[in-house]
């Protein structure tokens, strides 16, 4: 049977896909929510696993054939449960969303009181906001940072929950570059009788590594994406008590989903195994230590950060005192080869499409190697760039130096070419 390559298959989509290899290779992504996955889990997601259908849970199929489909899974399950002390997991959503969607399906009705951060706070989609079906299906409360600090208010949280007593009390961020009091949220959905649900997604890997505290303990259900700090494939993960497990495992499926993406389980139990190495740990380590080297240099070159810096993987800056919108900015960035962000910042005048502010943080570059020395270089050609967004040489000269840096620091899962 001829089986070509995709070289020779696909010659369009095989070019596209080397392209988009080297630019992965050659510039800096800063983008908080991505990473470099590592070889073996993008080996793991590309193999004929995908050839396999495999509805229901390990033991529990609505198809044969699944000897070793179910061994995947149970490890993926057990490795989970392992790395974060979790009771129960559920490794089959197909990515952060459908999860979330899952825990909603689980508890809730149509037309329940659901509360989270709001969007331009720094909160999901998912977590209840106007456009998305969590927002369109439910009655949803959504609360706001402080104006001046910019930093949750657990007070005014417990103020809003006890007048609006939701069934689902949400924690968790895209765009909020400070540590969570898990603890917090857990008493005030307890004082409202709501279920609290950490969404870890941009966290998961700072958790497992040891680098952010983790919700598990506190939370009666956590969701996640295993594709952003995690370093695993695109998908989703669910993490609950015991007495949770079977509401929400019927929620992903027969729910929500139909069968599951085996290459795609088999890629996650690969990082979660990475995950649970001790190098994991110095990673997450390192992730926070150099969002926190950017952070003092761009605060010394008086660069404003909201909430006045980071303690997790992420930053947000407010660029409008360099006389340039957050748009101008991350395309001017683009072509000095730093990939970021476009991004609102709290009560942000401007709009959505070309805010005031850029998001980025460092579980990309932490993944090449990269310490606080380069973080710090990083920054100072960040500032520069903000500076002088319209100087085409100098965006051509940091181009260049961005590459040179590049080549030192390999990424994972990227061969040379
Ligand atoms: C990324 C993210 C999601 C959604 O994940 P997708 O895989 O993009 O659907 C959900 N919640 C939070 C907090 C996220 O950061």
């Amino acid at each position: 049977m001829y089986d070509p390559d995709l070289a020779l298959a696909d010659p369009e989509i095989h070019a596209l896909v080397r392209s988009e290899e080297r630019r992965q290779a050659e510039c800096i992504r800063l983008i908080p929510s991505e990473n470099y996955a590592s070889r073996a889990v993008l080996e793991a997601s590309g193999t004929i696993l995908t050839n396999k259908y495999s509805e229901g849970y390990p033991e529990k199929r609505y198809y044969q054939g699944q000897i070793y489909i179910d061994a995947i899974e149970t490890l993926a399950i057990h490795r989970a449960c392992a790395l974060f002390g979790a009771e129960h997991a559920n490794v089959q959503p197909y990515s952060g969303s459908p999860a979330n969607l899952a825990v909603y399906l689980a508890f809730c009705q149509p037309g329940d009181v659901v509360m989270g951060l709001s969007l331009p706070h720094g909160g999901h989609l998912t977590h209840g906001w106007n456009v998305s079906i969590t927002g369109k299906y439910f009655k949803s409360v959504q609360y706001s940072v402080d104006p001046v600090t910019h930093l949750i208010d657990y007070d005014a949280v417990r103020a809003l929950a006890k007048e609006h007593r939701p069934k689902l009390l949400f924690a968790g961020a895209t765009a909020y570059p400070r540590q969570f009091d898990f603890a917090a949220f857990a008493a005030i959905a307890a004082e409202v009788g709501a279920r609290f649900v950490a969404d870890i997604a941009h966290i998961a890997g700072l958790v497992a590594g040891g680098a952010h505290p983790s919700p598990v303990p506190y939370a009666d259900v956590v969701t996640t994406t295993t594709h952003k700090t995690l370093r695993g494939p695109r998908g989703g993960m669910i993490l609950c008590k015991s007495a949770f497990a079977k509401a929400i495992d019927r929620a992903v499926f027969p729910g929500l989903q139909g069968g599951p993406h085996n290459h795609t389980t088999a890629a996650i139990a690969v990082a979660l195994r990475e995950a649970s190495l001790p190098a994991f740990k110095v990673y997450a380590e390192q992730v926070v230590k150099n969002a926190k080297a950017m952070a003092e240099e761009f605060l010394a070159q008086g660069l404003p950060l909201i909430s006045g810096g980071t303690d997790n993987h992420l930053l947000l800056m407010d660029v409008t005192g360099c006389d340039i919108t957050g748009k101008q900015a991350a395309v001017a960035l683009e072509s000095a080869g730093i990939v970021l962000n476009y991004n609102t910042i709290p009560y942000d005048p401007r709009k959505p499409f070309d805010p005031s502010g850029i998001r980025m943080g460092t579980p990309a570059i932490t993944s090449r190697g990269m310490r606080e020395d380069q973080a710090r270089q990083i920054a100072r050609w960040i500032g520069a760039v903000l500076r002088a967004s319209a100087d085409e040489t100098l965006l051509a000269t940091i181009r260049h130096e961005v590459v040179e840096l590049c080549r030192q620091f390999p990424a994972p899962g990227i061969v040379a070419h």
